[in-house]
């Protein structure tokens, strides 16, 4: 059996066509949507990220404004700077790049960026909200794994979904918003005695450790749905999943790849809280 591809890369694009509409139609009622990303320091990669957000918030003709501190920047330089974010009228989202040199504290951090802007939803508010299942800012990467299963058309009511990885970035709230979509969940973590039973018994398998190479065939049902968060820089310079693509996809129903799943369309995500943000400020005008 060869798995279908969800292409995350193909349906970010139409994300992002669709929000270019919503952006004009907001700035007829007089408002651009506008997003403030923070880097403290200069690690490669987070600027990778960094430039792929700005890229798609131009595309759908959000506003992104960037501020760079330097590594050495103290904690009150970040929240002085994240005040002044939270009180400008211009900017409707905030996302603070992860992670962060090791002398701030990430959660304080973190919780100072006001939760009506916080469009990563890591704030303690848009959290709860997520555990109550009440409207709130959901994390981009766990809203980007529904939104492949749903373009995927894979139920998830009933089906039993096993999550491999706890970060409160991606693991814990793909767990909730899976709890919360009717699914039986079992989540995973380094300390899981036997990773294989548990994943061999996922209808729905989400995968998010950063360990390359984690999840092989042997590990994966039958016919089910893979959806591979992991990002992994190889030895060769290529980017590879926590999957075993070549191998996992002769057996599963559904597969991710890696470039061109989740990490597109997390970026969607990211500008669509954006725009969201943007529009409930409208709305309360
Ligand atoms: P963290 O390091 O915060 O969490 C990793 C989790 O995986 C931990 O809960 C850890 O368990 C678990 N884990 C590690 N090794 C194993 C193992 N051998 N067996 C079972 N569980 C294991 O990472 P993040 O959640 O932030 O990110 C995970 C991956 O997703 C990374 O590759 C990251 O780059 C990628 N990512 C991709 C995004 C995208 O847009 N596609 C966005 C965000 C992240 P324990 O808690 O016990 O240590």
């Amino acid at each position: 059996m060869t798995a279908q591809l969800i292409d995350g890369a193909a349906l970010a694009r139409q994300k992002i066509a669709d929000l270019k509409q919503r952006v004009a139609a907001l700035q007829a009622k007089g408002v651009t949507p506008g997003l403030a990303t923070v880097l403290v320091g200069d690690d490669p990669a987070s600027r990778v990220y960094i430039r792929n957000k700005a890229r798609a918030c131009a595309e759908a003709g959000v506003n992104s404004i960037h501020h760079d501190l330097l590594a050495t920047a103290s904690e009150q330089d970040v929240l002085d700077l994240i005040e002044r974010l939270d009180n400008d009228p211009k900017v409707h989202g905030i996302i603070v790049q992860l992670p962060l040199p090791r002398h701030l504290d990430a959660q304080c951090v973190s919780q100072s960026v006001a939760y009506e802007k916080d469009v990563d939803g890591f704030s303690w508010h848009n959290l709860g909200a997520l555990m109550e299942n009440a409207p709130g800012i959901v994390p981009c990467t766990p809203r980007a794994t529904m939104a492949l299963l749903e373009h995927a058309k894979i139920s998830i009511e009933g089906r039993h979904a096993v999550v491999v990885g706890r970060s409160v970035i991606v693991g814990k709230p793909a767990a909730l918003l899976l709890i919360n979509a009717g699914a039986t969940v079992t989540v995973c973590n380094s300390r899981t005695p036997d990773l294989g039973a548990m994943t061999r018994q996922a209808d729905i398998l989400v995968v998010a450790t950063g360990r390359a190479n984690l999840i092989t065939r042997d590990m994966v049902k039958p016919g089910a749905a893979v959806i591979d968060v992991g990002i992994n820089r190889l030895h060769n310079g290529k980017l590879a999943g926590d999957v075993v693509f070549d191998e996992v996809k002769e057996v599963a129903g559904w597969i991710t790849p890696v470039p061109g799943g989740v990490g597109p369309m997390t970026v969607a995500m990211l500008v669509e809280n954006t725009v969201n943000a943007a529009a409930r400020l409208v709305s309360q005008q």
